[in-house]
């Protein structure tokens, strides 16, 4: 089995690095990785300038451009054998509800479906993650059961991991994605030269987080999988705005 690991926050990561180690016990691992921080890149792609691939000492695929356009291009016409799975992570971060729209792990993952790729993004949830070894493990079992009996349907699964020992995990739950408040307001601010400059404030804190969302079974000890699709139709919508342009 060929798996292709990419991720947002760089290749140096030790999220990644941690990944990488334990799914090779699963078959050839490859790779390719933004070659700086990339959190928050979505699903971008650079196309107004060339991209440079690099290898970095440990054998890494290192790139001058986002998460999306490390899959893509590794996908698309870096590498010789297509991956049979795509894993993006492990995210020094939760991912869960609105995040899912910005996150740059999620992203990878996203692109590796486009293209047709069972994918999976995973995420340790909290800023100073300790217990990568934790997701680690969870993904390898994921990946052991796409290998084995793989979904009827194109898979994209997002993974969200509470940061504790693997034997403190209460089990995994299949989730929907909940929501967050509105985001904290841009922090203004001066630079050393006098300029005014603003900081994107922080995500808001988790508001639709109940029974059956990701922040809920996370808030419980499970980890979470939320089963993510693409397109963005809002089909009760569409008699609503029918009728409404109709009037
Ligand atoms: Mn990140």
């Amino acid at each position: 089995m060929h798996i292709l690991l990419s991720n947002d926050d760089g290749y140096f990561s030790q999220g990644l690095t941690v990944l990488a180690e334990v799914l090779s016990a699963l078959g050839t691992v490859t790779v390719v990785a933004p070659d700086a921080e990339r959190s928050g890149a979505s699903n971008s792609l650079t196309l107004d300038r060339p991209l440079m691939v690099r290898r970095a000492p440990n054998g890494f695929y290192r790139v001058n451009g986002t998460p999306t356009d490390c899959v893509h291009m590794a996908v698309t016409g870096l590498l010789d054998v297509s991956p049979d799975i795509i894993v993006s992570g492990i995210n020094h971060g939760a991912n869960m509800g609105d995040d899912t729209i910005y996150s740059g792990t999620v992203a990878a993952a996203t692109e590796g479906y486009l293209l047709g790729i069972p994918s999976i993004a995973v995420s340790l949830v909290t800023r100073d993650s300790h217990h990568f070894e934790t997701a680690a493990e969870v993904v390898a079992t994921l990946v052991r059961r796409i290998q084995k009996n793989p979904l009827k349907q194109a898979t994209l699964l997002n993974v969200n991991v509470p940061d504790v020992p693997q034997g403190a995990l209460k089990g995994m739950k299949v989730t929907r994605l909940g929501r967050r408040h509105k985001a904290e307001p841009v922090i203004k601010t001066i630079n050393p030269r006098g300029e005014t400059v603003y900081w994107v404030g922080a995500a808001g804190p988790a508001a639709d987080a109940g029974e059956g969302t990701d922040f809920g079974a996370v808030a419980t000890g499970f980890v979470s999988i939320t089963p993510l699709q693409v397109d963005l139709t809002h089909y009760q919508q569409l008699d609503v705005v029918s009728h409404w342009l109709a009037d």
